[in-house]
């Protein structure tokens, strides 16, 4: 008999180590020294005066042409033609020197440590208190972006996909954000309303090229900012490879206040929940300790009822063999919004992975999805094994296991030939996906011989024949008489 469960809460996962903090650092007023009078030193000088901090320059050389040419108009930068003191540090919010030799460089960096002063020496990461790294500036927007010194290309070309990402106008959408803020404040919204609203503002900013933002968007936000009544979305979160979410079910995680995930989930997209969320586990695993259907509901709809954005997520596609029906029947009963956001269910992710094409000129005219887990976990009564011998059909079999060997028997009894490939797929689209490509009659030996503990799932019919993998095993088969494995 299944053992029951109950919903438990799950952690979010560590912060991961950090490189390096960043951090935004407010400069307008302050005094900063920059040393040095080639390129670099320059660079730095006119990019920290741009923050509106008042920059010493210290060339250490007499001014020649160049430098009057670069910071002719720029009035917070200040010419010095000596060499930097160590008394010139005092008072400084950060100190830059592009030094001549490791001595210069040594000799700047004990000044800045007597100082306290946070200290950059250009091209010397190993010297460096902080680093620049690449900035997309649409300023308010500022994105900051290091490697850590790996690849500054690599940062620059991100910097490059960033600024082609953003809309134009971005910053002006920012400027109205900032005037609005103290209007949300003040307003009579519910906390849960006025993050609605900013996450509607923030996606009409970023789809925003066409748009012109104005004033009177504030009221049409408001508009469309929901009520404050709880909602539930029956997200598909695909077979595990997060590649696999549409941008649907990430916007659902992103806006959760409660996610209850199914054991099918994997963790790789349980990392995309809002941090502030609580995530809930309510896994139901056929033949494994599970939670009640009933306690689901419970639990979903309490959360619902208490306000709140709940996201039920389910592995694959919500509308595949995921008890949709009873979850969206309790929803419509108690009269709470429900929204179905659908994923990749596993037999696209294991047919894309394989790279072979589930219908087929040659081979298939017709897909079906089979459960081998109906009601009472036995093999639902009324399967059409006619349909499973069809030649022409793709069938795969979720949930194959605990019925196989009388799926198999009774699938030959129909007339499908013993020789038709068929495949295991555990663990499909994750680390460690496992291909058992043998054929029809072998099946249910195959699943005697693996031990369960990841998802399965069954693939017959002459689609595979389109797979590289399915002749070599062929091959091997002849061979050896055993099924191989191939990993992915
Ligand atoms: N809604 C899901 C199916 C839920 S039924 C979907 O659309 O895919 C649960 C079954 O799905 C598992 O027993 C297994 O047969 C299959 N399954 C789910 N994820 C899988 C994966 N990553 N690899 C192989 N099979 C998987």
């Amino acid at each position: 008999m299944t053992q029951i469960r109950i919903p438990k809460p799950i952690s979010h996962q560590k912060m991961q180590d950090l490189a390096n903090l960043p951090l935004f650092h407010k400069l307008n007023n302050r005094r900063i020294i920059v040393a040095g009078h080639e390129v670099g030193a320059m660079w730095k000088a006119e990019l920290l005066a741009a923050t509106g901090a008042h920059i010493d320059l210290f060339l250490g050389i007499p001014i020649n042409q160049e430098h009057k040419r670069v910071f002719d108009k720029i009035e917070n930068v200040i010419l010095h033609e000596r060499r930097w003191h160590k008394d010139d540090l005092k008072n400084s919010a950060l100190a830059v020197c592009q030094s001549i030799s490791n001595e210069d460089a040594i000799a700047f960096i004990t000044a800045a440590r007597e100082n306290s002063v946070l200290v950059n020496i250009i091209d010397k990461p190993e010297y460096c208190d902080f680093t620049f790294g690449a900035i997309v500036n649409r300023s308010p927007l500022v994105i900051g972006i290091s490697t850590d010194g790996a690849s500054p290309a690599l940062g620059q070309e991100l910097r490059g996909r960033l600024e082609i990402m953003l809309p134009q106008k971005i910053a002006k959408w920012l400027n109205l954000a900032a005037a609005w803020r103290p209007k949300i404040k003040k307003s009579d919204l519910e906390p849960k309303q006025k993050r609605d609203f900013w996450h509607i503002f923030a996606r009409k900013a970023l789809e925003a090229n066409i748009q012109e933002p104005n004033d009177e968007l504030f009221e049409s936000l408001l508009m469309q900012t929901p009520s404050n009544e709880g909602n539930v979305s029956l997200v598909g979160a695909g077979p595990g490879d997060p590649e696999l979410l549409t941008i649907g079910a990430l916007r659902a995680l992103q806006s959760a206040d409660v996610v209850l995930v199914d054991d099918l989930v994997s963790q790789d997209i349980i990392d995309f929940v809002r941090r502030e969320a609580d995530i809930i586990s309510v896994g139901k695993r056929g033949h494994k300790p599970s939670n009640s259907q009933d306690s689901i509901i419970k639990t979903m709809i309490d959360h619902a009822k208490a306000g709140k954005n709940v996201v039920r997520l389910k592995g694959g596609d919500v509308l595949v063999f995921g008890r949709a029906t009873e979850e969206i029947k309790a929803c419509e009963a108690q009269g709470i919004p429900i929204k179905i956001i659908p994923g990749i269910t596993t037999a696209q992710g294991v047919a894309a992975s394989l790279g072979i094409s589930m219908t087929d000129r040659e081979y298939s005219y017709k897909v079906q999805y089979i459960t081998g887990s109906g009601k009472n976990g036995s093999l639902p009564q009324g399967i059409n094994f006619d349909a499973i011998a069809d030649k022409h059909a793709t069938t795969f079999v979720y949930m194959p296991r605990h019925t196989i060997n009388v799926f198999v028997e009774k699938a030959l009894q129909s007339g499908i030939s013993r020789e038709t490939p068929a495949a295991i797929i555990i663990n499909a689209t994750r680390q460690g996906q496992k291909n058992i490509i043998t054929t029809i009659a072998q099946i249910p030996h195959c699943f005697a011989e693996i031990e369960y503990d990841r998802p399965e799932i069954l693939i017959i019919g002459d689609v595979l024949k389109n797979s590289n993998a399915y002749h070599e095993a062929m091959a091997n088969f002849k061979e050896t008489q055993k099924a191989p494995e191939l990993e992915t």
